[in-house]
């Protein structure tokens, strides 16, 4: 199905259709990976418009479609689509307000993050090659109850502040992101970063975060861009393949290969 045959199949609005799918798509692959399980939720903003696109709270992460999603404004009330957004809409609302440069927020129950805020003196930490994303840190919202409220989100984007990563005690974590393809990118390299640092710790050994001068080191060979664009032909495939995405979304999904060429080997323009 290619995706202007996807757009006629949805009830929203048509530019809104390309979000629709991706949230969906992204939500579905989050479950397969154990990010998302029987909660946890993906918002996208919608350019131009202030309002977004989230999943029905009750809704299966396993089986969203773009046709199943809501479109709320920031008063968290229903534009378009038919249910009730997930009860902690006030992550979203409020991180998105505060945030203009943020076009996709993740709320995870994920585990391996979960465990850094139930262990003293130790701080989640960029651990890994991938992981210079969160250099600025990764702070622990104090909150540990459900976020429900608005001055519970409003404390929670000011505790994530200019971070793309916040992890929130005893409950779970918030990720943002510039797009929906790149939220889910990081949070598979957030995920592996904290099982990096777990081993460490199981092992009985003290954590080598990476140093400022390594960082440096890595972001001058990044190429964000292009990683994502690769991890996301690998991830869309593997989903059709295995029956996590449904076969008619394959057409609007996959890059093609032109789309997967290489401009540069570096993000950056290298000194001589
Ligand atoms: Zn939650």
């Amino acid at each position: 199905m290619s995706l202007a045959e996807v757009s006629r199949a949805t009830p929203l609005a048509l530019a809104n259709d390309k979000i629709a799918l991706e949230n969906a798509t992204v939500t579905r692959m989050l479950e397969a990976e154990g990010i998302l399980d029987y909660s946890g939720h993906v918002s996208t903003r919608i350019p131009g418009k202030d309002a977004f696109v989230i999943q029905i709270g009750s809704s299966s992460r396993a089986e969203v479609t773009p046709e199943s999603m809501l479109v709320c404004d920031y008063n968290g009330k229903v534009l378009e689509g038919d249910g009730q957004p997930p009860s902690e809409l006030p992550i979203h609302i409020e991180i998105l307000k505060a945030r203009p440069d943020v076009q996709s927020v993740l709320h995870s129950h994920m585990e391996l993050a979960i465990a850094f805020t139930m262990m003293e003196g130790i701080q989640l930490v960029p651990m890994r090659a991938r992981a210079t994303r969160w250099k600025s840190g990764i702070p622990t919202d104090p909150d540990p109850s459900h976020i429900k409220l608005p001055e519970q989100g409003r404390a929670l984007a000011k505790t994530l502040g200019p971070h793309h990563a916040a992890l929130m005690r005893a409950h779970g974590l918030v990720l943002v992101a510039e797009s929906t393809q790149a939220l889910f990118i990081d949070a598979v390299h957030f995920k592996e970063n904290a099982a990096a640092q777990m081993q460490a710790l199981q092992a009985g050994a003290k954590p080598l975060p990476l140093t400022d001068a390594e960082i440096e080191q890595i972001e001058a060979m990044e190429m964000r861009t292009w990683h994502i664009k690769k991890l996301w032909n690998y991830y869309v495939r593997k989903g059709l393949s295995e029956d996590v995405l449904p076969a008619e979304w394959k057409d609007a999904l996959v890059p093609t290969k032109e789309m997967l060429k290489r401009d540069a080997i570096f993000d950056k323009p290298r000194a001589r």
